[in-house]
């Protein structure tokens, strides 16, 4: 199963036409695509059932994220070696580090991005995971059970200041407007051959930069929702941004960065596209 947000409306998407809940349901669900997650199980009932044969064909640039207004959006570093390395960083055992990307930089899948003026503005193609049942103290075995599903994300980043003073500045580094795309929808974990092995691309004008499979996070989706639950909740609709594989601009001998007119494609096999622009 495919969810979107369509218009700021929740959708199910069937064979790429498009089927607005509130009406398929008789208002039954919310056109709110953020409030399904406190209903998933109840969702996943009705939508297996449901009658939707009537889609109708809508324009990617009208999509926004699956969930757009999480409560938590946890975002993991330094998750796979390859990127550790090319940062300067010892792999992290444990606990990888966690940090935020502010709900007002999350987007849709198809965007136009302001550069911010002096910075360094880098990409890191991502697995994001979107939680469908409250999880708390889960352990590894049982955490798929508490992923509504996953899609393709954008963890872009501003070098700048996200390195500027005496502690790292991640989470204000990687807030920046714009700066947190996520889609194009939300696929569920069942419509995967292995959801723990996906491939991840991403270019830049065309050219690639990043390619890496998720099989090789350190900390894998149900490792990191066994790990961050033993902390705290993770609560229906929250996302988490899985980590980048190697390929960044910051790790490039020389270094690359984002300039106006680049345009960023991201990929996740199973999932579709990101397509991002900048604009100086
Ligand atoms: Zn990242």
């Amino acid at each position: 199963m495919r969810i979107a947000n369509l218009s700021g409306r929740l959708t199910l998407i069937v064979d790429g036409k498009a089927i607005d809940v509130e009406q398929a349901s008789n208002g039954g669900f919310s056109a709110d695509p953020q409030a399904v997650y406190e209903r998933w199980d109840v969702f996943r009932t009705w939508a297996a059932a449901a009658d939707l044969s009537a889609g109708a064909a809508f324009d990617p640039a009208d999509l926004g994220s699956p969930a757009p207004a999480p409560r938590q959006t946890l975002a993991i570093g330094l998750n796979y070696r390859d990127h550790a390395a090319e940062s300067g960083f010892a792999a992290p055992e444990g606990l990888p580090p966690v940090f935020t990307k502010f709900a007002s930089s999350i987007t849709g899948p198809v965007t136009e991005v302001k550069l911010p003026g002096g910075g360094h503005t880098d990409w890191e193609v991502e697995l994001v995971a979107v939680i469908g049942r409250r999880a708390e103290g889960v352990a590894e075995a049982d955490a798929w059970d508490h992923v509504a599903g996953l899609a393709v994300g954008q963890d872009i980043s501003e070098r700048v200041s996200q390195l500027a003073g005496p502690a790292p500045q991640f989470s204000l580094g990687k807030s920046y407007p714009g700066f947190a795309p996520v889609g194009p929808w939300l696929v569920t974990p069942d419509e995967f051959d292995d959801p723990d092995d996906l491939e991840l691309r991403c270019t830049v004008n065309g050219e690639e930069v990043q390619k890496g499979r998720t099989r090789d996070l350190i900390f894998s989706v149900p490792a990191l929702i066994a790990r961050l639950s033993a902390v705290l909740p993770l609560l229906p609709g929250d996302v988490i941004f899985t980590g980048t594989p190697a390929g960044v601009g910051l790790g490039r001998n020389p270094q690359r960065f984002l300039a106006a007119g680049d345009e960023l494609v991201s990929t996740v096999e199973g999932i579709g596209e990101l397509r991002q622009t900048f604009t100086a």
